[in-house]
Formats: C-alpha cells, structure tokens, sequence
C-alpha cells in the first residue's frame, strides 16, 4: 500500500445558514458537487489515500457530509470553532458528539478564528487548550488534532501546537504526506475550482498539483 496520502479540506456544503466571514463564499460548495468528490474518492484503488476533511464547523459537517461518508464507508477529520459552538448555523453539542460517536475524527479549530501567526503566545496557548477541553468534554475522548485557521503557520504555532499536546496539525498548502505523519497538507476544496480540478486532485494528477501550487503563489488565501 503507498504510503502516502493527500489532503483535502472543506468548509461549508450546501448553502449557509449563517452569515459569512468575507471571502469566505468561494470556499462553499454545493451538495452535488461535495457528492461527486466523495464519489471519486471512492473510485480510487485506495480510498484511505485520501485525507478528508472539514474546517469551521458549519451545520453542513453534520447535516450534509455525515450522512453521506457513512453511506460511502468513509472517514474524516472535522475541525470545530469551538467559540461557535451551538450557534445558528454551527455544529450543536450534540451534532459534535455524532459526529465522534459515527466514527469521524474530531479536532480543533481554534475558538475564535484568529490568525494563529499574529496572535500573542498567551492567546495561541489559550485557543489550542481551551478548544481542546471544550471538545473533550463533549466527545468524552482525548482530542489529538488541529487544524490551523488561514492556513496561517510558522514555527512557534507548530511547536505550541506540539506542546499543547496535539499529534497532528492540518494545514494548507496543499501536496501529499506519510501517513501518520505530524504534518498534513491539504489542499481547499473552492467553487472556482472545476468538476475536473477536483477529480484531478482527488486522483493525485501531478498536473493539477503544479497548477495548484501556482493559484497559491497567485492567490492570497483569506480563508482556510
Ligand atoms: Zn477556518
């Protein structure tokens, strides 16, 4: 089996419930097309070669992408805000706990959606542990993965987020990793990419993967 996977992230499915951050827009996708991903993944040799998974925490982690990865047989990793916790149009409590208890992984987000970057160290140490616990109340089990808001990295979140005790930190800049690994890119699933962008990511097409790398250079990414 390759051993490594790639990553792929998405936001909201459908449409939102609440009102969006701006930018944030281009990063919802309708159902339809959120389906023929899930599809696609399913087609591969090795579906496990693909790392799914949502960022944000929308009502559409629950109502749209649960119900339709446990009718493929596949798993993902969903990221929570935990500061929009039973708000309209974020996951509920209990939409958290099924969403755990369905076999999906869990993690944090952060509280608030900050820039993990320019954030003082008190508050980056804040965000990771205060989630944390406010996610391991609820799933009643250890929470051991984050995802970094924006895409917005460096060395010292890498190293608060391996002293807050996490063993894995998604971000996104897109490209493959071993499994297991500390470390995982992921690529974010936008409406201006097309069917085909898709299917050709989700099947690791090299070509896709430099035409990617060149929207990033291009593209300043408000949200992740
Ligand atoms: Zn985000």
């Amino acid at each position: 089996m390759n051993d490594q996977c790639r990553g792929i992230v998405f936001h909201g499915i459908g449409e939102p419930e609440r009102s969006l951050e701006r930018g944030e827009d281009r990063y919802w996708i309708s159902a339809d097309r959120f389906y023929r991903c899930l599809d696609a993944v399913l087609s591969l040799p090795d579906p496990s070669s693909v790392y799914i998974s949502f960022d944000d925490g929308n009502a559409s982690d629950h109502d749209l992408a649960l119900p339709a990865l446990v009718e493929r047989g596949l798993t993902a990793d969903f990221f929570v805000l935990t500061g929009r916790i039973d708000q309209p149009g974020s996951l509920a409590s209990d939409q958290i706990d099924a969403l755990h208890r369905a076999g999906m992984g869990v993690g944090s987000h952060g509280m608030h959606h900050l820039n993990w970057r320019e954030i003082a160290p008190d508050t980056l140490r804040t965000e990771l542990e205060g989630s944390r616990a406010a996610l391991e109340r609820i799933c009643g089990a250890t929470i051991d993965r984050a995802s970094v808001p924006f895409g917005r990295f460096n060395r010292q979140v890498v190293a608060a987020a391996r002293a807050a005790g996490y063993r894995r930190l998604a971000t996104n800049e897109g490209g493959s990793f071993q499994r297991g690994a500390f470390m995982a890119p992921r690529t974010n699933m936008r409406a201006d990419m097309t069917e085909q962008d898709y299917v050709d990511l989700i099947r690791g097409d090299e070509r896709f993967l430099r035409k990617v790398r060149r929207l990033i250079g291009r593209v300043r990414r408000r949200f992740v």
